[in-house]
């Protein structure tokens, strides 16, 4: 059986995505770090709704721990495959550049870059042997545009972008895409402390996006019609850059 993988599926973008794929049919098994209310209410709502879920504890930004979470899932699941990854998890430690801590750069970098090549690389080998396979990377406008305050956020952002077209021209052969999508302000925890009614006047359609609308983007290329739409970054921003 094909399942979904959605990292930083507790809360957020990444429960909206879970949802979405579940609602496609597809079991879908949440990652999350610590939040385990969070997670174990996106399953909930997951199963009330008829679709399958499991939980998936680990920390993206630690290679052994991602390595042996993910091992131990294959192992109890041999004859499934993650068809879909969608490498969501993310941090914002936000703070100018001359006043950054190393814990600031390295843990933003950790979880975003280092987490996607973790799970991606344990991931690809059953996609491969399958010739299938959906990978989806929620980069950011702030690694397309860049922002300030960011410069540890829009790196590792950006990064992504280079790696899914990397990967995405290495893995094309064996029917596998690779996009990236590139959300502007979404209402979320991780945005919560912004102010909003400020920085809504800064986007064209005049309000931030909801979670519901970046997952629609991610399920419509997690499906069968986008099997041709690979290295690509899509925005989902109203219009507030591209
Ligand atoms: P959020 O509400 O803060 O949720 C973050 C999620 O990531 C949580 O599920 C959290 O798990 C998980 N997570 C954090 N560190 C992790 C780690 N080391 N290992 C595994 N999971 C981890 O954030 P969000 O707004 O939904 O953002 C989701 C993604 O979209 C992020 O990559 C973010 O950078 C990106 N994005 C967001 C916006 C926006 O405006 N919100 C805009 C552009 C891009 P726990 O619940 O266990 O803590």
């Amino acid at each position: 059986m094909k399942y979904a993988l959605v990292t930083g599926g507790s809360r957020g973008i990444g429960r909206a995505i879970a949802i979405r794929l579940a609602q496609t049919g597809l079991p879908v098994v949440i990652n999350y770090v610590s939040n385990e209310a969070a997670a174990a209410e996106t399953k909930n709502e997951i199963e009330q709704a008829g679709g399958q879920a499991e939980l998936l504890k680990f920390d993206v930004s630690k290679p052994e721990e991602t390595e042996r979470a993910l091992g131990e899932w294959e192992d109890s699941h041999p004859d499934d495959y993650i068809g879909v990854l969608v490498n969501n998890a993310g941090i914002r430690r936000d703070n100018l550049m001359i006043f950054m801590q190393n814990s600031e750069w390295h843990s933003v970098v950790d979880t975003t870059l280092n987490g996607f090549f973790y799970t991606t690389r344990r991931l690809l080998k059953r996609m491969m042997t399958r010739r299938d396979g959906r990978i989806i990377n929620i980069s950011s406008l702030s690694g397309l545009k860049g922002l300030p305050g960011q410069a540890n956020y829009s790196t590792a952002k950006a990064a992504l972008i280079g790696a899914t077209k990397a990967l995405a021209q290495e893995v094309a052969p064996r029917r596998i895409t690779v996009n990236a999508v590139a959300p502007g302000f979404i209402e979320s925890d991780m945005t919560k402390d912004l102010n909003q009614d400020e920085l809504k006047k800064l986007v064209p359609a005049g309000r931030f996006g909801k979670a519901d609308e970046v997952a629609a983007l991610v399920a419509f290329l997690a499906g069968g019609d986008a099997a041709y739409i690979t290295a690509q970054t899509i925005g989902i921003n109203g219009g507030l850059y591209s």
